[in-house]
C-alpha cells in the first residue's frame, strides 16, 4: 500500500500536537493479568486535557483554515471530550468555537450539566447550544448547518465539524498517522485494543497499520452501539476513509473486530466492569481512565482475556483515548458501589 506520510502530506493540517505521545509498558497490570501490557498515551496530546479529538481535529482544522473559515461549529453529548477539544483547537487558532450540546444520557445529576467538559468549555469562551436528540446524529448535524447558515447570512465564515457517517473521515487520517507513529516507536504487538465511538480512531488506526503492512488485530470496543451495528458503521467509514486515502484496497471485513462486553448499560454509563476497569487502572498504575470510553475500552482488554481471545503472554497495547475530565462530572457513577 501507499507510503503513510506522503499520503497524508496531501491533506491540510493545522499543527496542534507536537511529537509522539509516549507508548510505556503497564509492569504491574502485566504481572497481575498474565500478559505483557503496554499503553499508548494519547490522553496526552497535551491541548486543552489532550484526548485522541486532538489528533482528529488537525485535519478539521486544517480544513477549516484552508477555506478561510472564522467560526467552527460541532455537536456532541453533553459531556463530549470532542466539542471541549474543538474549542481549546478554536481558541488557539483564533476561530470562535459553537459547541452543541445532545441530550444522549439520561438520568444523570446536576454534576453532570455543569462540571468536567460543560465548565471547561465555558472557560474556553465557545457559545453553547442545546439539542434534545440524544440519538438523530443526521438531525445534529442538521441543526449545526442551520446554525452555519445563519451565521452566513451574517457575514461570517463558519465551518461544520460533522458526526454522520455520510462525510469524509477527515478526523479519521489523524489515527492513520498515529498508526505510523506507534509502529516506529515499537514494539510489535500481538493485539491493540482501543474504543470504537463514532469509528474515527478505530478504522484511522485500522487502515493506517494495514498500510503499513503490519496485520496486528485491532479490537474496537463499542462505546455507544452494539457489536452488530459497530461493526457496520466500521465498514461504511473504513470504505470512506480508503476512498479518501485513493486506496487501492478497501480493509477486509474480517480485519473489523467489534466487542461490546463492556457496553451495558448504555452510552454514558458505566456497568460493573468497566467501574471495575477504572479502579484498577487507577490503583495498580496510578492512571486515571475515563467513565465514558477508557474505562470500557479497558474492560475489554480485560473481557478478551477472560474470554480466551486474548492469551497469556501475549504483548498487547491499549490505547488511552483520554477524556479524563469527565470524571468530574461522573464523581457518583464512579464511586458507587
Ligand atoms: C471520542 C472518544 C473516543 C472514541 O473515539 P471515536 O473516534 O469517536 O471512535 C474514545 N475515547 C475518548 C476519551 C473520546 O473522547
Amino acid at each position: 500500500m501507499k507510503d503513510i506520510c506522503e499520503t497524508l502530506n496531501g491533506f491540510a493540517r493545522a499543527e496542534l500536537l507536537r511529537g509522539p505521545t509516549p507508548l510505556e509498558p503497564l509492569s504491574r497490570l502485566s504481572d497481575d493479568l498474565g500478559i505483557d501490557l503496554w499503553i499508548k498515551r494519547d490522553d496526552m496530546t497535551g491541548l486543552g486535557f489532550g484526548g485522541n479529538k486532538i489528533r482528529q481535529l488537525e485535519y478539521y482544522f486544517g480544513d477549516a483554515l484552508a477555506k478561510g473559515a472564522d467560526s467552527v461549529l460541532i455537536t456532541g453529548a453533553v459531556q463530549s471530550n470532542y466539542v471541549r477539544s474543538a474549542a481549546a483547537a478554536a481558541a488557539k487558532l483564533g476561530l470562535d468555537a459553537i459547541l452543541q450540546l445532545e441530550d444522549r444520557v439520561k438520568g444523570m445529576d446536576a454534576e453532570y450539566a455543569r462540571s468536567g467538559n460543560v465548565f471547561l468549555g465555558q472557560l474556553l469562551g465557545a457559545e453553547h447550544m442545546f439539542y434534545s436528540e440524544g440519538e438523530d446524529e443526521n438531525g445534529a448535524d442538521r441543526a449545526l448547518r442551520q446554525r452555519a447558515e445563519e451565521l452566513r447570512q451574517q457575514g461570517r465564515t463558519p465551518y461544520v465539524i460533522p458526526l454522520g457517517l455520510d462525510n469524509k473521515p477527515l478526523g479519521a487520517l489523524g489515527y492513520v498517522n498515529a498508526a505510523r507513529e506507534i509502529l516506529d516507536q515499537g514494539p510489535a504487538f500481538d493485539a491493540i485494543v482501543v474504543a470504537s465511538g463514532s469509528g474515527q480512531t478505530h478504522g484511522g488506526l485500522l487502515t493506517g497499520l494495514r498500510m503499513a503492512g503490519c496485520d496486528t488485530p485491532v479490537y474496537g470496543i463499542c462505546v455507544r452501539r452494539d457489536a452488530e451495528q459497530q461493526t457496520a458503521r466500521m465498514r461504511i467509514l473504513s470504505d470512506k476513509l480508503a476512498e479518501l486515502l485513493q486506496l487501492d484496497a478497501a480493509i477486509a471485513n474480517s480485519d473489523i473486530i467489534t466487542w461490546d462486553g463492556s457496553l451495558a448499560p448504555a452510552y454514558g454509563r458505566l456497568g460493573d466492569n468497566s467501574r471495575a476497569a477504572l479502579h484498577m487502572m487507577a490503583q495498580k498504575e496510578g492512571l486515571f481512565l475515563d467513565p465514558v470510553y477508557t474505562a470500557k475500552s479497558f474492560a475489554g482488554v480485560t473481557g478478551l482475556l477472560q474470554e480466551g481471545t486474548i492469551t497469556a503472554g501475549m504483548r498487547v497495547l491499549f490505547v488511552h483515548t483520554g477524556g479524563q475530565p469527565a470524571l468530574f462530572a461522573y464523581q457518583d457513577e464512579v464511586t458507587q458501589a
